[in-house]
Protein backbone atom coordinates (compact mmCIF):
# COMPACT_ATOMS: atom_id res chain seq x y z
CA UNK A 1 0.00 0.00 0.00
CA UNK A 2 3.07 2.46 0.54
CA UNK A 3 4.22 1.87 -2.57
CA UNK A 4 1.13 2.73 -4.16
CA UNK A 5 1.01 5.74 -2.52
CA UNK A 6 4.57 6.70 -3.10
CA UNK A 7 3.62 5.96 -6.89
CA UNK A 8 0.77 8.24 -6.86
CA UNK A 9 2.54 10.68 -5.18
CA UNK A 10 5.30 10.80 -8.02
CA UNK A 11 2.67 10.84 -10.47
CA UNK A 12 0.60 13.94 -9.12
CA UNK A 13 4.00 15.77 -8.68
CA UNK A 14 4.49 15.11 -12.81
CA UNK A 15 0.83 16.02 -13.19
CA UNK A 16 1.12 19.40 -11.06
CA UNK A 17 4.80 20.77 -11.29
CA UNK A 18 4.35 24.01 -9.25
CA UNK A 19 3.02 22.31 -6.30
CA UNK A 20 5.17 20.47 -3.60
CA UNK A 21 3.50 17.23 -2.45
CA UNK A 22 4.01 15.98 0.81
CA UNK A 23 5.51 12.37 1.89
CA UNK A 24 3.02 10.39 3.50
CA UNK A 25 3.98 11.31 7.28
CA UNK A 26 3.47 14.85 6.48
CA UNK A 27 -0.06 14.33 5.47
CA UNK A 28 -2.68 15.61 7.83
CA UNK A 29 -6.41 15.27 7.92
CA UNK A 30 -8.30 18.36 7.83
CA UNK A 31 -11.64 19.62 8.17
CA UNK A 32 -12.63 22.78 6.42
CA UNK A 33 -16.44 23.66 7.50
CA UNK A 34 -17.83 25.96 4.89
CA UNK A 35 -15.55 23.93 2.52
CA UNK A 36 -18.57 24.18 -0.18
CA UNK A 37 -18.83 27.98 -0.36
CA UNK A 38 -16.74 30.41 -2.04
CA UNK A 39 -13.24 30.64 0.28
CA UNK A 40 -14.15 27.09 1.29
CA UNK A 41 -13.54 25.30 -1.99
CA UNK A 42 -10.51 27.19 -3.38
CA UNK A 43 -8.95 26.54 0.33
CA UNK A 44 -10.10 22.41 -0.33
CA UNK A 45 -8.40 22.87 -3.45
CA UNK A 46 -5.00 23.79 -2.43
CA UNK A 47 -5.62 21.88 0.21
CA UNK A 48 -6.00 18.71 -2.17
CA UNK A 49 -3.56 19.46 -4.40
CA UNK A 50 -1.12 19.43 -1.48
CA UNK A 51 -1.66 15.71 -0.80
CA UNK A 52 -4.06 15.96 2.22
CA UNK A 53 -6.84 14.36 3.62
CA UNK A 54 -9.56 16.73 3.84
CA UNK A 55 -12.76 16.24 5.05
CA UNK A 56 -15.35 19.04 4.42
CA UNK A 57 -18.47 19.81 6.79
CA UNK A 58 -21.36 22.36 5.32
CA UNK A 59 -25.00 22.61 5.07
CA UNK A 60 -24.93 23.76 2.07
CA UNK A 61 -26.98 26.99 3.24
CA UNK A 62 -24.78 29.45 0.43
CA UNK A 63 -22.36 26.88 -0.49
CA UNK A 64 -22.76 24.45 -3.56
CA UNK A 65 -21.81 21.15 -4.32
CA UNK A 66 -20.82 22.03 -7.65
CA UNK A 67 -17.54 24.03 -5.86
CA UNK A 68 -16.35 20.67 -4.76
CA UNK A 69 -17.51 18.29 -7.41
CA UNK A 70 -14.37 17.71 -8.92
CA UNK A 71 -13.40 15.88 -6.21
CA UNK A 72 -15.87 13.92 -4.86
CA UNK A 73 -14.86 10.19 -5.06
CA UNK A 74 -11.54 11.28 -4.92
CA UNK A 75 -9.61 8.63 -1.58
CA UNK A 76 -8.88 11.73 0.09
CA UNK A 77 -11.78 13.38 0.16
CA UNK A 78 -15.03 13.48 2.67
CA UNK A 79 -18.01 15.29 2.03
CA UNK A 80 -19.77 15.59 5.03
CA UNK A 81 -23.61 17.33 5.07
CA UNK A 82 -23.51 18.94 8.30
CA UNK A 83 -24.68 21.93 10.21
CA UNK A 84 -22.28 23.19 12.58
CA UNK A 85 -24.80 24.36 15.11
CA UNK A 86 -25.00 20.20 15.97
CA UNK A 87 -21.48 18.41 17.75
CA UNK A 88 -19.56 16.52 14.93
CA UNK A 89 -17.25 13.64 16.24
CA UNK A 90 -14.32 12.80 13.68
CA UNK A 91 -10.81 12.87 14.01
CA UNK A 92 -8.35 15.73 12.56
CA UNK A 93 -5.00 16.86 12.76
CA UNK A 94 -6.85 20.61 11.58
CA UNK A 95 -9.64 23.10 11.46
CA UNK A 96 -10.26 25.17 8.94
CA UNK A 97 -13.57 27.02 10.39
CA UNK A 98 -15.05 28.92 8.15
CA UNK A 99 -18.86 27.95 8.36
CA UNK A 100 -20.95 31.25 8.29
CA UNK A 101 -23.15 33.61 6.44
CA UNK A 102 -20.43 35.72 4.76
CA UNK A 103 -22.33 38.96 2.48
CA UNK A 104 -25.07 41.13 4.12
CA UNK A 105 -28.27 39.65 2.11
CA UNK A 106 -27.27 36.39 4.00
CA UNK A 107 -26.54 37.18 7.17
CA UNK A 108 -29.50 39.53 8.11
CA UNK A 109 -31.68 36.92 6.46
CA UNK A 110 -31.88 35.11 9.41
CA UNK A 111 -30.04 37.08 12.13
CA UNK A 112 -30.45 34.11 14.62
CA UNK A 113 -29.23 31.46 12.71
CA UNK A 114 -25.86 33.50 12.02
CA UNK A 115 -25.37 34.19 16.14
CA UNK A 116 -25.91 30.54 16.36
CA UNK A 117 -23.62 29.40 13.61
CA UNK A 118 -20.98 31.86 14.85
CA UNK A 119 -21.51 31.14 18.41
CA UNK A 120 -22.49 27.42 18.99
CA UNK A 121 -20.54 26.63 16.06
CA UNK A 122 -17.05 27.76 16.92
CA UNK A 123 -17.83 26.01 20.49
CA UNK A 124 -18.15 22.95 18.90
CA UNK A 125 -15.38 23.04 16.81
CA UNK A 126 -13.38 24.28 19.70
CA UNK A 127 -14.57 20.98 21.71
CA UNK A 128 -13.97 19.32 18.45
CA UNK A 129 -10.08 20.46 18.92
CA UNK A 130 -9.84 20.16 22.57
CA UNK A 131 -10.65 16.50 22.13
CA UNK A 132 -8.42 16.12 19.37
CA UNK A 133 -5.83 17.91 20.28
CA UNK A 134 -6.12 19.49 16.68
CA UNK A 135 -5.26 23.58 15.57
CA UNK A 136 -7.94 25.53 14.65
CA UNK A 137 -7.97 28.51 12.26
CA UNK A 138 -11.22 30.63 12.67
CA UNK A 139 -12.23 32.98 10.15
CA UNK A 140 -12.83 35.70 11.20
CA UNK A 141 -13.36 39.39 9.66
CA UNK A 142 -12.83 42.97 9.20
CA UNK A 143 -16.18 43.67 10.56
CA UNK A 144 -14.71 43.11 13.97
CA UNK A 145 -13.53 47.07 13.06
CA UNK A 146 -16.82 48.02 12.40
CA UNK A 147 -17.56 51.27 11.42
CA UNK A 148 -13.60 52.48 11.80
CA UNK A 149 -12.23 55.90 13.45
CA UNK A 150 -8.68 54.38 12.73
CA UNK A 151 -7.31 53.83 9.35
CA UNK A 152 -5.84 51.83 7.90
CA UNK A 153 -7.01 49.17 10.52
CA UNK A 154 -4.28 47.56 12.62
CA UNK A 155 -5.34 44.47 14.57
CA UNK A 156 -4.85 46.15 17.80
CA UNK A 157 -7.52 48.08 16.97
CA UNK A 158 -10.44 47.47 18.78
CA UNK A 159 -13.03 48.31 16.78
CA UNK A 160 -16.24 50.48 16.46
CA UNK A 161 -19.23 48.33 16.36
CA UNK A 162 -22.70 48.83 16.52
CA UNK A 163 -23.94 45.97 19.49
CA UNK A 164 -27.62 46.69 18.38
CA UNK A 165 -28.51 46.81 14.94
CA UNK A 166 -28.91 45.02 11.56
CA UNK A 167 -25.10 43.91 11.25
CA UNK A 168 -24.63 42.65 14.92
CA UNK A 169 -25.87 39.07 14.23
CA UNK A 170 -22.65 38.90 12.11
CA UNK A 171 -20.21 41.49 13.74
CA UNK A 172 -20.75 40.54 17.53
CA UNK A 173 -20.99 37.30 16.91
CA UNK A 174 -17.47 36.92 14.66
CA UNK A 175 -15.92 39.28 17.77
CA UNK A 176 -17.37 36.50 20.63
CA UNK A 177 -15.75 33.36 18.42
CA UNK A 178 -12.91 35.17 18.61
CA UNK A 179 -13.20 35.65 22.45
CA UNK A 180 -14.27 31.91 22.34
CA UNK A 181 -11.08 30.69 20.41
CA UNK A 182 -8.99 32.79 23.23
CA UNK A 183 -10.84 31.20 26.12
CA UNK A 184 -9.97 28.22 25.35
CA UNK A 185 -6.75 28.43 24.08
CA UNK A 186 -5.87 30.19 27.41
CA UNK A 187 -8.31 27.80 29.38
CA UNK A 188 -7.42 23.94 27.71
CA UNK A 189 -4.47 25.06 25.88
CA UNK A 190 -5.71 24.70 22.41
CA UNK A 191 -3.55 25.97 19.52
CA UNK A 192 -5.63 28.30 17.96
CA UNK A 193 -5.09 30.99 14.55
CA UNK A 194 -7.38 33.89 13.91
CA UNK A 195 -7.67 35.36 10.00
CA UNK A 196 -9.36 38.46 10.16
CA UNK A 197 -10.38 38.29 6.27
CA UNK A 198 -11.18 41.87 4.24
CA UNK A 199 -13.55 42.04 1.26
CA UNK A 200 -12.19 39.00 -1.05
CA UNK A 201 -13.61 38.01 -4.46
CA UNK A 202 -13.12 35.69 -7.36
CA UNK A 203 -14.46 33.04 -9.15
CA UNK A 204 -17.41 30.69 -7.10
CA UNK A 205 -18.59 34.23 -5.49
CA UNK A 206 -22.15 33.94 -5.14
CA UNK A 207 -24.17 35.44 -7.79
CA UNK A 208 -26.67 36.33 -6.20
CA UNK A 209 -25.07 36.98 -2.67
CA UNK A 210 -25.87 41.38 -2.95
CA UNK A 211 -21.78 41.62 -2.72
CA UNK A 212 -20.76 44.88 -4.57
CA UNK A 213 -18.09 42.48 -6.78
CA UNK A 214 -20.91 40.27 -8.02
CA UNK A 215 -23.63 43.01 -8.18
CA UNK A 216 -21.11 45.09 -10.39
CA UNK A 217 -20.34 42.65 -12.27
CA UNK A 218 -23.11 40.97 -12.99
CA UNK A 219 -24.88 44.63 -13.42
CA UNK A 220 -22.13 45.54 -16.03
CA UNK A 221 -22.24 42.39 -17.78
CA UNK A 222 -26.07 42.73 -18.81
CA UNK A 223 -26.12 46.46 -19.21
CA UNK A 224 -28.26 47.27 -16.19
CA UNK A 225 -27.45 50.25 -13.99
CA UNK A 226 -24.57 49.80 -11.54
CA UNK A 227 -26.39 50.88 -8.15
CA UNK A 228 -24.23 52.54 -5.98
CA UNK A 229 -25.50 52.13 -2.14
CA UNK A 230 -24.87 56.02 -0.93
CA UNK A 231 -22.61 58.73 -2.01
CA UNK A 232 -20.12 55.86 -3.04
CA UNK A 233 -17.11 57.78 -1.47
CA UNK A 234 -16.90 54.71 1.14
CA UNK A 235 -14.17 52.57 0.23
CA UNK A 236 -12.98 49.55 0.55
CA UNK A 237 -9.46 47.02 -0.53
CA UNK A 238 -10.04 44.04 -2.14
CA UNK A 239 -8.19 40.95 -2.01
CA UNK A 240 -8.06 37.98 -4.79
CA UNK A 241 -9.14 34.56 -3.37
CA UNK A 242 -5.49 33.05 -4.25
CA UNK A 243 -3.79 35.59 -2.20
CA UNK A 244 -6.55 34.95 0.86
CA UNK A 245 -5.68 30.93 0.28
CA UNK A 246 -1.80 31.67 0.43
CA UNK A 247 -2.16 33.68 4.04
CA UNK A 248 -4.90 31.04 5.78
CA UNK A 249 -2.29 28.32 4.57
CA UNK A 250 0.72 30.27 6.22
CA UNK A 251 -0.84 31.26 9.09
CA UNK A 252 -2.34 27.60 9.96
CA UNK A 253 1.31 26.66 9.64
CA UNK A 254 3.08 30.01 11.40
CA UNK A 255 3.53 30.09 15.11
CA UNK A 256 1.69 33.26 15.80
CA UNK A 257 -1.43 32.66 17.75
CA UNK A 258 -3.09 36.40 18.08
CA UNK A 259 -5.74 37.62 15.27
CA UNK A 260 -3.88 38.48 11.83
CA UNK A 261 -5.23 40.73 9.22
CA UNK A 262 -5.48 38.79 5.62
CA UNK A 263 -6.54 41.36 3.18
CA UNK A 264 -5.21 44.03 0.30
CA UNK A 265 -4.28 46.99 1.33
CA UNK A 266 -5.29 48.36 -2.29
CA UNK A 267 -8.01 51.02 -1.36
CA UNK A 268 -10.64 52.25 -3.78
CA UNK A 269 -13.69 54.76 -3.07
CA UNK A 270 -17.13 52.62 -4.46
CA UNK A 271 -17.40 54.93 -7.39
CA UNK A 272 -13.55 53.97 -8.40
CA UNK A 273 -14.48 50.45 -8.25
CA UNK A 274 -17.87 50.99 -10.35
CA UNK A 275 -15.86 52.80 -13.01
CA UNK A 276 -13.21 50.17 -12.84
CA UNK A 277 -14.82 47.14 -13.32
CA UNK A 278 -17.29 48.98 -16.26
CA UNK A 279 -14.19 49.40 -18.18
CA UNK A 280 -13.05 46.09 -17.99
CA UNK A 281 -16.25 44.71 -18.49
CA UNK A 282 -16.34 47.19 -21.54
CA UNK A 283 -20.00 48.03 -20.23
CA UNK A 284 -22.95 50.65 -22.12
CA UNK A 285 -24.35 50.56 -17.78
CA UNK A 286 -25.13 53.99 -15.78
CA UNK A 287 -24.31 54.35 -12.61
CA UNK A 288 -27.21 54.69 -10.32
CA UNK A 289 -27.30 55.91 -6.81
CA UNK A 290 -28.96 54.37 -4.09
CA UNK A 291 -29.89 54.89 -0.38
CA UNK A 292 -27.29 54.50 1.63
CA UNK A 293 -27.24 51.19 3.70
CA UNK A 294 -26.97 51.54 7.74
CA UNK A 295 -24.23 51.28 9.28
CA UNK A 296 -21.85 50.72 6.38
CA UNK A 297 -18.54 51.05 6.80
CA UNK A 298 -17.13 54.53 5.79
CA UNK A 299 -13.78 53.19 5.01
CA UNK A 300 -11.63 49.95 5.40
CA UNK A 301 -8.04 49.16 4.50
CA UNK A 302 -6.20 46.55 6.25
CA UNK A 303 -2.69 47.14 8.12
CA UNK A 304 -0.88 44.06 6.76
CA UNK A 305 2.49 45.07 8.57
CA UNK A 306 2.24 41.83 10.68
CA UNK A 307 1.34 38.76 8.40
CA UNK A 308 4.55 40.96 6.29
CA UNK A 309 6.51 40.18 9.16
CA UNK A 310 5.38 36.84 10.41
CA UNK A 311 4.28 35.12 7.63
CA UNK A 312 6.49 36.88 4.51
CA UNK A 313 2.71 37.32 2.79
CA UNK A 314 1.65 39.90 0.59
CA UNK A 315 -1.26 39.80 -2.03
CA UNK A 316 0.12 39.42 -5.17
CA UNK A 317 -2.60 39.53 -7.52
CA UNK A 318 -3.59 42.94 -9.33
CA UNK A 319 -7.24 43.94 -9.04
CA UNK A 320 -7.63 44.37 -13.12
CA UNK A 321 -6.35 40.32 -13.52
CA UNK A 322 -8.71 39.04 -10.44
CA UNK A 323 -11.14 41.34 -11.83
CA UNK A 324 -10.79 40.02 -15.49
CA UNK A 325 -11.05 35.95 -14.07
CA UNK A 326 -13.78 36.86 -11.90
CA UNK A 327 -15.61 38.71 -14.89
CA UNK A 328 -14.74 35.70 -17.33
CA UNK A 329 -16.34 33.74 -14.12
CA UNK A 330 -19.94 34.97 -13.84
CA UNK A 331 -20.04 35.86 -17.57
CA UNK A 332 -19.85 31.82 -18.51
CA UNK A 333 -22.41 31.47 -15.09
CA UNK A 334 -24.76 33.75 -17.22
CA UNK A 335 -24.06 31.53 -20.10
CA UNK A 336 -25.20 28.13 -18.41
CA UNK A 337 -28.00 29.89 -16.47
CA UNK A 338 -29.87 31.34 -20.00
CA UNK A 339 -28.73 27.58 -21.32
CA UNK A 340 -30.98 25.86 -18.25
CA UNK A 341 -33.46 28.85 -18.88
CA UNK A 342 -34.18 27.57 -22.36
CA UNK A 343 -34.30 24.03 -21.63
P1 LIG B 1 -19.73 31.49 1.52
O1 LIG B 1 -21.12 31.85 1.87
O2 LIG B 1 -19.41 31.24 0.09
O3 LIG B 1 -19.23 30.23 2.35
C1 LIG B 1 -19.70 29.92 3.63
C2 LIG B 1 -19.95 28.43 3.69
O4 LIG B 1 -20.41 28.07 4.99
C3 LIG B 1 -21.02 27.97 2.70
O5 LIG B 1 -20.59 26.85 1.99
C4 LIG B 1 -22.20 27.65 3.60
O6 LIG B 1 -23.07 26.68 3.04
C5 LIG B 1 -21.51 27.20 4.86
N1 LIG B 1 -22.36 27.28 6.05
C6 LIG B 1 -23.09 28.34 6.46
N2 LIG B 1 -23.75 28.03 7.59
C7 LIG B 1 -23.40 26.76 7.92
C8 LIG B 1 -23.75 25.86 8.98
N3 LIG B 1 -24.61 26.22 9.93
N4 LIG B 1 -23.20 24.63 9.00
C9 LIG B 1 -22.34 24.24 8.02
N5 LIG B 1 -21.98 25.03 7.00
C10 LIG B 1 -22.50 26.28 6.95
O7 LIG B 1 -18.80 32.65 2.10
P2 LIG B 1 -17.24 32.92 1.97
O8 LIG B 1 -17.07 34.23 1.36
O9 LIG B 1 -16.57 31.76 1.38
O10 LIG B 1 -16.83 33.04 3.50
C11 LIG B 1 -16.14 32.03 4.21
C12 LIG B 1 -15.76 32.54 5.59
O11 LIG B 1 -14.90 33.67 5.48
C13 LIG B 1 -16.94 32.98 6.44
O12 LIG B 1 -16.72 32.58 7.77
C14 LIG B 1 -16.90 34.48 6.34
O13 LIG B 1 -17.48 35.08 7.47
C15 LIG B 1 -15.43 34.75 6.23
N6 LIG B 1 -15.14 36.02 5.55
C16 LIG B 1 -15.32 36.15 4.20
C17 LIG B 1 -15.06 37.37 3.58
C18 LIG B 1 -15.23 37.58 2.11
O14 LIG B 1 -15.07 38.70 1.63
N7 LIG B 1 -15.57 36.57 1.34
C19 LIG B 1 -14.62 38.46 4.35
C20 LIG B 1 -14.46 38.29 5.72
C21 LIG B 1 -14.72 37.06 6.31
N1 LIG C 1 -17.99 18.76 20.62
C1 LIG C 1 -18.05 18.32 19.31
N2 LIG C 1 -17.14 17.38 18.90
C2 LIG C 1 -16.21 16.86 19.73
C3 LIG C 1 -16.15 17.32 21.05
C4 LIG C 1 -17.06 18.27 21.48
O1 LIG C 1 -18.86 18.77 18.52
O2 LIG C 1 -15.44 16.01 19.27
C5 LIG C 1 -18.93 19.78 21.05
C6 LIG C 1 -19.78 19.31 22.21
O3 LIG C 1 -21.10 19.15 21.73
C7 LIG C 1 -19.73 20.42 23.22
C8 LIG C 1 -18.83 21.49 22.61
O4 LIG C 1 -18.19 20.89 21.51
O5 LIG C 1 -21.00 21.00 23.40
C9 LIG C 1 -17.82 22.02 23.57
O6 LIG C 1 -17.03 20.94 23.99
P1 LIG C 1 -16.20 21.00 25.36
O7 LIG C 1 -15.50 19.71 25.50
O8 LIG C 1 -15.40 22.23 25.41
O9 LIG C 1 -17.34 21.22 26.45
P2 LIG C 1 -18.38 20.28 27.15
O10 LIG C 1 -18.49 19.01 26.35
O11 LIG C 1 -17.81 20.06 28.49
O12 LIG C 1 -19.61 21.08 27.13
N1 LIG D 1 -22.36 48.36 -2.32
C1 LIG D 1 -22.86 49.17 -3.34
N2 LIG D 1 -23.69 48.59 -4.27
C2 LIG D 1 -24.01 47.28 -4.25
C3 LIG D 1 -23.47 46.45 -3.22
C4 LIG D 1 -22.66 47.05 -2.27
O1 LIG D 1 -22.60 50.37 -3.40
O2 LIG D 1 -24.75 46.83 -5.14
C5 LIG D 1 -21.45 48.99 -1.34
C6 LIG D 1 -21.85 48.76 0.12
O3 LIG D 1 -22.75 49.75 0.54
C7 LIG D 1 -20.51 48.85 0.82
C8 LIG D 1 -19.52 48.29 -0.21
O4 LIG D 1 -20.18 48.37 -1.47
O5 LIG D 1 -20.18 50.19 1.08
C9 LIG D 1 -19.12 46.85 0.06
O6 LIG D 1 -20.29 46.10 0.27
P1 LIG D 1 -20.33 44.52 0.42
O7 LIG D 1 -21.74 44.15 0.72
O8 LIG D 1 -19.68 43.89 -0.74
O9 LIG D 1 -19.40 44.16 1.66
P2 LIG D 1 -19.13 44.81 3.09
O10 LIG D 1 -17.74 45.30 2.98
O11 LIG D 1 -20.09 45.93 3.35
O12 LIG D 1 -19.32 43.68 4.02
Amino acid sequence: ALEKRIQDLEARQQQYPEVTFLTYKDRKRILVTGGAGFVGSHLVDRLMLAGHEVIVADNFFTGRKRNIEHWIGHENFELINHDIVNPLYIEVDQIYHLASPASPPHYMYNPVKTIKVNSIGTINMLGLARRVRARLLFASTSEVYGDPEVHPQKETYFGNVNPFGPRSCYDESKRVAEAMCYAYAQQEGISIRIARIFNTYGPRMHMNDGRVVSNFVLQALQNEPITIYGTGKQTRSFQYVSDLVDGLIALMNSNYSMPMNLGNPDEYTIEQFATKIKELVGSQASIVYKDPVIDDPKQRRPDITLAKSWLNWEPKVLLSDGLNKTIAYFRNELLVKHHSNRN
